[in-house]
């Protein structure tokens, strides 16, 4: 009999994990190829250091290694087109590949096309090399301002953008730096945010802990501060103010990675899937996990929760007794921001509103966690050895001894550490 031929699209924390996961549940049963525009897998939640001195190496995970190791093979350049019906993609160099099931993890990209002015004068920080950029920067803000010369830094989220959490990171992180470099009283530092409250996606349970840390290490706070164009050392608004920078540190509006005509989506791309297998609407047998589905918060954690769901629907429907019974998406944020002297973790079930400019209802209750603490800094860390540990051993990140004790290690943190929010 024919082995059935599983294609994952996208070699970032979707796509691996469902690889992996696949390999752990039907073994040798099962044939996967990989398909991927870059040759490792990269660490993103840790690039936020890059600016502040952080290492780059340990943020790419060669593939090679995890996929031989797990029998994956992997095709290098980009998937071109994709047919269901024959069940087949096209690759960039014009190869065709059958498929039984087929997996789209091409996760989310930046749009700052879509603001005026952004991309020309703006710091964005989705790759390394743009916090590589920033590090730059940053050093000759610090050496203006030793030189005597007032600097404002801008930080700024646009509408659009469904991943804030990393500018938040680094708007305190480069406080505290600035602090250290003894130059803080030089320079003014502004974060301007479209969102009504911040850290929206996450309820209303993060705004007073971030705005009250604002108001405390002098950081110019603005909620509903949606920009409309950006000029040299200029932002305007929708409500017609603006506001100078010397430097602007932004993220952008966000778009799916690659557009898949004949795929339903919405009107950013995103591909339209079944709320709990993932399962691409008006398919048999495609799957769109993690930040290239429609799912309006983007993030590494809620990416591996999809990709173990598509992983345990495919493995059942190729062997029910491999997974009896599969689990299926069930959304949990889960963040720690860094901020250098302490760090911010929260826990949110994410039930949806419908409307992508507030996905999350306000009121979580009381499952909806926050915690500050200097331990959550260890807390971070211990998650970005884990996970690479796991994927550099071909191993997925949950279901396994490392992820159950990462899971057990937060549970006992959280409990410790993290209260239920008040609202
Ligand atoms: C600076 C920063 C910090 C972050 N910090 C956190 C954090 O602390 N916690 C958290 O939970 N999340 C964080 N995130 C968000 C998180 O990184 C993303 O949500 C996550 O990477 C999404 O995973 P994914 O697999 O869906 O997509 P991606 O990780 O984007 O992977 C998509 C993959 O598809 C590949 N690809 C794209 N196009 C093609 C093509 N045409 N053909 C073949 N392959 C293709 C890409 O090269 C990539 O390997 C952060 C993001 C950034 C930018």
């Amino acid at each position: 009999m024919d082995m059935p031929r599983v294609v994952i699209v996208g070699a970032g924390f979707a796509g691996l994990e469902t690889a992996f996961t696949l390999r752990r549940h039907l073994g040798d049963g099962v044939d996967l190829t990989l398909v991927t525009d870059r040759p490792d897998f990269v660490f993103k939640p840790g690039m936020v250091y890059v600016p502040f001195g952080g290492a780059e190496d340990d943020l790419r995970l060669p593939l090679e290694t995890p996929a031989d190791r797990r029998g994956i093979a992997v095709r290098h350049g980009g998937i071109a087109w994709v047919e269901t019906d024959p069940k087949r993609i096209a690759l960039a160099d014009g190869d065709l590949l059958d498929y039984d099931y087929l997996v789209l993890a091409t996760g989310a990209a930046m749009r700052p096309e879509a603001v005026p002015g952004l991309a020309e004068h703006a710091h964005l920080i989705g790759t390394i090399e743009q916090m590589r950029e920033l590090a730059r920067e940053l050093k000759r803000l610090r050496d203006a301002a030793v030189d005597g010369s007032p600097q404002h830094v801008l930080f700024l989220v646009p509408p659009g953008n469904l991943c804030p959490g990393p500018l938040y990171e680094l708007a305190f992180m480069l406080e505290q730096w600035l602090r250290r470099s003894r130059v803080r009283d030089r320079i003014c530092v502004t974060f301007a945010t479209h969102e009504a409250t911040y850290l929206q996606a996450f309820g209303i349970g993060l705004d007073r802990p971030v705005g009250g840390e604002f108001a405390e290490r002098g950081i110019v706070g603005c909620r509903s501060a949606a920009v409309t164009s950006v000029e040299p050392n200029l932002v305007r608004f929708a409500d017609g103010t603006a506001r100078v920078f010397d430097l602007l540190v932004a993220t952008a509006p966000h778009g799916a990675g690659v557009d898949y005509e004949g795929l339903p989506c919405d009107r950013r791309g995103f591909l339209l899937t079944e709320p709990q297998t993932r399962r691409v609407r008006r398919t048999e047998a495609v799957y769109a996990p993690g930040d290239a589905g429609d799912f309006p918060v983007k993030l590494g954690f809620l990416s591996l929760l999809q990709a173990d769901a598509v992983a345990d629907d495919i493995a059942h429907r190729i062997d029910p007794d491999a997974v009896k019974a599969p689990s299926r998406f069930d959304p949990v944020g889960l963040y720690v921001m860094e901020r250098f002297d302490d760090a911010v973790f929260t826990q949110v079930p994410l039930t949806l509103t419908g409307e992508p400019a507030h996905p999350a209802p306000d009121d979580a209750g009381a499952d909806h966690l926050v915690g500050v603490s200097p331990i959550w800094r260890l807390g971070k860390k211990a998650l970005g050895i884990a996970l690479p540990q796991q994927f550099r051993a071909g191993r997925p990140f949950h279901g396994g001894l490392p992820g159950g004790a990462a899971a057990l290690g937060l549970k006992g943190m959280s409990k410790a550490l993290a209260d239920a929010v008040k609202e």
